[in-house]
């Protein structure tokens, strides 16, 4: 529960843009201030946001600490670390004609941002882009996803109890709570979740001219090249697709290669899963659950398509769902035409390099693209050639842990980025200031 549950939208937004406007999120102590609130948020409540995550996802409290409560800790103490230099105005140089004159660009808050997020990882999805929003001198809105209720109304409880409320605020609640919220007028609304909403939420802020981040997902492809180690692909293609039982924006969606090495890749991933979740991967407390049963039938239609090579078991009552394994899938089958989002990972025979990258642009463009390839210039031509919003050689879902670089999406994956600095881009204007003496 929030602790202003009767607040209306817009006497919201107008409390927190009143206070935003005093000043009180500007300076870099407060900023500092509280992303150790935040930190302190995550670090005292472990144990709760684990139980969370697993009441809601059946995540391991493992994994909920590693991808969604940790990641958030690293995320904030690199920005902690280096906000200071972030922020730093910097000169530019000024032209003969203006000589004598100092230029320079300063990072200048917005004002109220809105942060959507989906139910996946619902800590880090939702506190990632808080912390940079936060880390830029903002006020926020935060909406968790309706989805997570547990998590959803854990951070509704601590988010207040831990921030300064006069400028952080969560709203809980689902479209008619988010489509009010929608209504009002932000300075930037940050979506997490898929293009369809991603439409709805760019359709709302034009109305105010609303700048928006829209972080989507889409089919990642995977591709496997002859010479690469299978064994270790399968492996590695097992943990990153696996991992939250598939439910990843950055999962690999798919493999592409070509009929020999899919034949050998076939047995070494059906090892790789048993290797992982034993022969039984319903008793792991390493697998996770789909997040409603809506999902699981939407999963569950897509398991004919192919040949299985491991996998296919289902439960709705229990919304488990094998990891599975499908050999040989037609381009045309169901499983290909959307992002499958959970545990099924659907090997398509190409038949080699060239028809790889035609097929990879011939669809929308990926939020990641990985690619397992000896071969120096396998990797350049893909790099080259196609577009996604990250790439990935030799390892799934590791570039996002990098804070160093951005995380984001192209065309229908997404627009703009965040993490570490891209945060701060994403949060603040960039405004120009020239310097001309008067006197
Ligand atoms: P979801 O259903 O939780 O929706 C996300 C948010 O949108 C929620 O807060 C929800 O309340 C809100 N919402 C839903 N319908 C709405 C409407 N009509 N109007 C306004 N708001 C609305 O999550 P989802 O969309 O199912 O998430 C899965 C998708 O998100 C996948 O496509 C996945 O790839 C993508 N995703 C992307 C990233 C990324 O970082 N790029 C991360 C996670 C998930």
């Amino acid at each position: 529960m929030n602790d202003r549950p009767a607040e209306q939208p817009a006497d919201l937004v107008a409390r927190l843009r009143a206070a935003f406007r005093t000043g009180r999120t500007r300076p870099l102590s407060w900023r500092t201030g509280q992303l150790h609130r935040l930190r302190a948020l995550l670090t005292e409540n472990g144990p709760e946001l684990a139980a969370a995550l697993g009441a809601d996802l059946g995540k391991s409290e493992q994994e909920a600490m590693r991808t969604d409560v940790d990641f958030v800790v690293r995320e904030i103490d690199h920005t902690l670390e280096h906000l200071a230099d972030w922020l730093r105005p910097e000169d530019a140089p000024v032209p003969e004609r203006l000589a004598g004159a100092r230029a320079r660009t300063q990072y200048d808050p917005l004002g109220v941002v809105l942060v959507i997020a989906p139910w996946n990882y619902p800590v880090q999805l939702l506190l990632a882009p808080v912390a940079g929003a936060l880390a830029a001198g903002n006020a926020v809105v935060a909406k968790p996803s309706e989805l997570a209720p547990a998590t959803s109304a854990l951070l509704a409880r601590l988010l207040p109890a831990y921030l300064d409320t006069a400028a952080v605020a969560v709203v809980e609640g689902g479209v008619p709570e988010t489509t009010a919220l929608l209504a009002q007028r932000f300075d930037h609304i940050f979506y997490t979740g898929n293009g369809a909403v991603g439409r709805v939420v760019m359709r709302a802020a034009a109305e105010h001219l609303t700048p928006v981040t829209l972080e989507l997902g889409g089919k990642s492809p995977a591709f496997v090249d002859a010479g690469a180690d299978l064994a270790v692909v399968a492996e590695r293609l097992v943990a990153g697709k696996f991992l939250n039982a598939g439910q990843t924006c950055v999962a690999p969606d798919y493999v592409l290669t070509d009929p020999a090495t899919a034949r050998a890749l076939e047995p070494l991933l059906a090892d790789a899963v048993e290797a992982r979740y034993g022969e039984d991967p319903a008793a792991s407390p390493l697998y996770s659950r789909i997040v409603n049963e809506r999902h699981f039938d939407r999963l569950a239609a897509l398991l004919g398509s192919g040949r299985t090579v491991v996998g296919g078991g289902h439960d709705r009552a229990g919304r488990y769902l094998a990891p599975t394994v499908l050999a040989e899938v037609s381009p045309d089958s169901p499983v290909m035409q959307e992002e499958i989002f959970g545990p099924i990972l659907p090997i398509v025979e190409v038949a080699g390099l060239d028809e790889a990258i035609d097929f990879v642009n011939d669809r929308e463009k990926p939020l990641a693209l990985y690619v397992f390839s000896p071969s120096e210039e396998t990797r350049r031509r893909l790099a080259e050639e196609t577009s996604s919003g990250g790439l990935g050689f030799g390892l799934p879902l590791a570039h996002l842990t990098v804070s160093d670089l951005p995380f984001g999406g192209v065309g229908e994956s997404g627009m703009g980025s965040y993490h570490g600095r891209y945060s701060i881009e994403a949060f603040s204007h960039r405004k120009a200031v020239l310097e001309v003496p008067v006197g």
